[in-house]
């Protein structure tokens, strides 16, 4: 199968290479395809000439084009008996593969994306399958900022390579103790009701939710699914016209505990 960045001398993803580093490139396509992304993730996109960017758009959008992705209006709701949570999905897989009108991407206080090459959190798996247009968005929108983006707020941008067409950027709480506090708590209640505000104010359709907080940021996965689906209920019962929201696990743990939550919410 070709690979999703091309393969092969010649390929936009060896001449882009070339030039990002100065000379051709040693190895193979998989190699390449690692140092691609190892490069864009420890870098600030005013490092990239701008000879560079038609290549990065080739490369991106022949990724966008192989990648499958899921339609959120096809995931079934979880109920249909005139409740909160017949808007309401749970889907089990990667975030940046959902065609949604938004994503919720769980950020840090900088906003411009992860720059630890091949961490596993959501930031970097956002940023890199959006495309370095992303963080060249969020470095204009930080630089026009003072200070550093404050928890439970939303800042939206485009998907651009993203099967979603928004993405929502929110910092979440970083838990330090053993259980969340009262602070914490409000604050990643703040985080869902700023996404799921800013995506009503975006008209969009539909708006998935990654479980904020809840991996390097430390924050217990059942109380946050508590947390998370009190916020999504009062935003579901509280307006009319409400996007469907889609909760999204990332594995099954994930999801069994969102089920168990949300058995225990409609109990
Ligand atoms: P935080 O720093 O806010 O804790 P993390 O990215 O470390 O953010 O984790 C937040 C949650 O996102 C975790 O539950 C993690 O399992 C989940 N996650 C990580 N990658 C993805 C992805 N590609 N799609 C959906 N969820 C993801």
């Amino acid at each position: 199968m070709q690979s999703v960045y091309g393969e092969g001398a010649g390929s936009a993803l060896f001449q882009l290479l070339s030039i990002l580093e100065g000379g051709e490139p040693r190895g193979g396509p998989a190699i390449w395809r690692r140092r691609l992304t190892a490069w864009l993730t420890t870098r600030g996109t005013a490092e990239i000439p701008s000879h560079a960017w038609p290549l990065l758009d080739e490369i991106w959008s022949r990724r966008a084009r192989e990648i499958p992705s899921q339609r959120a209006a096809d995931l079934p709701r979880l109920t249909s008996n005139g409740r909160w949570t017949d808007s309401l999905s749970l889907w089990r897989g990667d975030i940046t593969r959902l065609q949604a009108g938004a994503i919720v991407n769980a950020a840090n206080s900088g906003l411009t994306g992860c720059y630890v090459p091949f961490h596993a959190c959501v930031d970097n798996a956002v940023h890199t399958a959006a495309g370095p247009w992303m963080r060249q968005s969020c470095e204009s929108i930080m630089a026009e900022r003072v200070r550093p983006e404050p928890v439970a707020t939303a800042t939206v941008t485009d998907g651009f390579y993203l099967p979603a067409k928004r993405v929502l950027h929110t910092v979440g709480p970083i838990v330090h103790a053993s259980a969340p506090s009262h602070e914490d708590r409000d604050a990643l209640a703040g985080c869902y009701q700023a996404c799921l505000a800013a995506a009503l104010a975006s008209s969009v359709d539909s708006v998935a939710c990654c479980a904020i907080s809840t991996g390097v940021f430390g924050y217990p996965k059942r109380a946050a699914a508590l947390v998370a689906l009190a916020a999504i209920q009062g935003f579901l019962a509280g307006s009319g016209d409400a996007p469907h929201v889609i909760l999204v696990a990332f594995t099954a743990d994930d999801e069994a505990v969102y089920r168990s939550a949300i058995g225990e919410m409609l109990a």
